[in-house]
């Protein structure tokens, strides 16, 4: 039984999918005019971990996040960059997959970009006018927001309250200040479509709304963005959704909280980076990941590079314990039995793991759990003589942490050579010490430490790890 925080009754409720087994769910995703910065990372992360655990549990996951390809933004820098709005969405298109890759997110089910989505925007908007939700005022047209009742229902905020605080731009020529552009006249220089209404082009909240709609059908399950987004974003899609489609837009609302970036510290000894692609070359993607995930995702995240610090040594605690049980596990087992203490431990640790999930994905306790997994597995793998089954079942269990926070400890492929190199080393120190050549055994080791590569002689052979 998961319990969600639901935005919109402000409380963790049992989740319950619309069918059986299978979830639905819409991220808003980026506006693809520049790389992706680290506040962009916390959202994908976080629902990545969130579809992570539905899959582990048994569900079949729809996950689509959208590509926002026409925005005021692009135009800027596409004119800037001096080239076409799609070729500027492509190129930066082709960078957000390389972050979200290197980042170990699973790629969605479907990213539909707005440019492909026009003519279903279009009949969407005509079917809100019909109905009078909607009106057109020479070019652009605006939601006409008093015609939907509970407005304001996602933020908590009157429409009364809302009006008095909105204003009309004086270029604007709406009815109602809180009303909002649906479709937007071209502009000299912009890149434009056809519509009823003349030349011209989506506003931002209708293709979430349109694309929701297109991907998932016309109630999803979970809806979910930065918490930024909740006003006027997501408020606005669901006054355009439930008005067009009539019916509920989305069961449950999740936002992750907020990214600070601590500047005046970060710039001495991450220099300041605040794109993905830059901070992942001071920062294995996996240290990021795990540096997210060690703080709710409704709580407010501090970007420093103390944190960055203290998620390498808990990732560096990870990786060596878990070297440690392949290491015990290449060798020979001499105890044929199943230590059932351990096994106990094991399975208490797993619970807590799925408890900790079930609480609105709590994964700052899961990580917690994980480390209490490491001294279990510690204490065993220390000992003179282990059992396979034993190691193999704290491995596993390793393993279900990996595959739910998205962390893995596997060497990577691009060290695996440095790996082959550093074992082949260590087995020509072996040699040289079989023929008492201690001068070479003693070079080869000090070699290595130059390198930051420590060597350990134990029982079972020669361990090696990372300084
Ligand atoms: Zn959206």
């Amino acid at each position: 039984m998961i319990k969600i925080y639901n935005t919109l009754s402000q409380e963790k409720e049992v989740f319950k999918s619309l069918e059986k087994n299978k979830l639905s769910m819409y991220v808003c995703g980026p506006t693809v005019y520049n790389y992706i910065h680290i506040g962009n990372a916390r959202p994908i992360i976080t629902f990545d971990v969130v579809r992570r655990y539905f899959e582990y549990i048994g569900y079949e996951v729809n996950f689509v996040s959208n590509f926002t390809d026409v925005d005021d933004k692009i135009i800027k820098a596409a004119n800037e960059e001096a080239i076409s709005t799609k070729e500027l969405s492509d190129k930066y298109i082709a960078e957000f997959y390389k972050d979200y890759d290197a980042l170990g997110c699973q790629r969605a089910s479907s990213n539909p970009r707005v440019s492909d989505y026009i003519q279903e925007i279009i009949d969407f908007i005509s079917k809100l006018i019909s109905e009078d939700y909607a009106y057109e005022v020479k070019g652009d047209v605006y939601f006409r927001t008093r015609k939907k009742e509970d407005y304001g229902k996602l933020s908590k905020q009157s429409i009364d309250d809302l009006i008095s605080g909105a204003r009309i731009e004086a270029s604007e020529l709406k009815e109602d200040p809180l009303d909002f552009a649906l479709w937007k006249a071209a502009k000299d220089g912009e890149v434009s479509w056809l519509s009823p209404w003349g030349q011209g082009r989506p506003g931002w909240h209708i293709e979430c709304s349109v694309m929701a709609k297109e991907s998932l059908g016309v109630t999803i399950d979970i809806h979910a963005g930065g918490q930024d987004l909740t006003f006027p974003h997501h408020e606005n899609e669901i006054a355009q959704s439930e008005c067009h489609n009539q019916a509920t837009f989305a069961n449950y609302w999740m936002h992750n909280g907020f990214i600070n970036i601590d500047g005046t510290k970060m710039s001495k000894s991450l220099g300041n980076f605040t794109l993905v692609k830059d901070i992942l070359t001071q920062v294995d993607p996996m240290v990021l990941r795990l540096f997210m995930l060690s703080v709710h995702y409704r709580t407010p995240i501090n970007f420093s590079a103390e944190s960055i610090e203290l998620a390498k040594t808990n990732y560096a605690k990870l990786v060596i314990a878990y070297q440690n049980l392949n290491f015990r596990l290449s060798n020979e087992m001499p105890i044929p039995s199943m230590d059932n203490e351990v096994a106990e431990k094991v399975n208490t640790n797993l619970e807590t793991l799925e408890k900790e999930m079930n609480d609105d994905f709590n994964t700052a306790n899961v990580l917690s759990a994980w480390y209490e997994l490491v001294k279990i597995s510690n204490i065993y793998t220390e000992k003179d003589e282990v059992n396979k089954e034993t190691l193999e079942l704290i491995k596993a269990a390793f393993g279900v942490y990996s595959k739910i926070l998205g962390i893995s400890l596997e060497v990577k492929e691009e060290i695996k050579g440095d790996y082959a190199r550093i074992e082949g080393l260590i087995a020509q120190r072996e040699d040289a010490r079989k023929n008492r050549d201690f001068t070479l055994a003693d070079k080869i080791r000090d070699d290595l430490k130059a390198e930051g590569i420590i060597l350990e002689d134990t029982k079972q052979g020669v361990r090696w790890k990372k300084e």
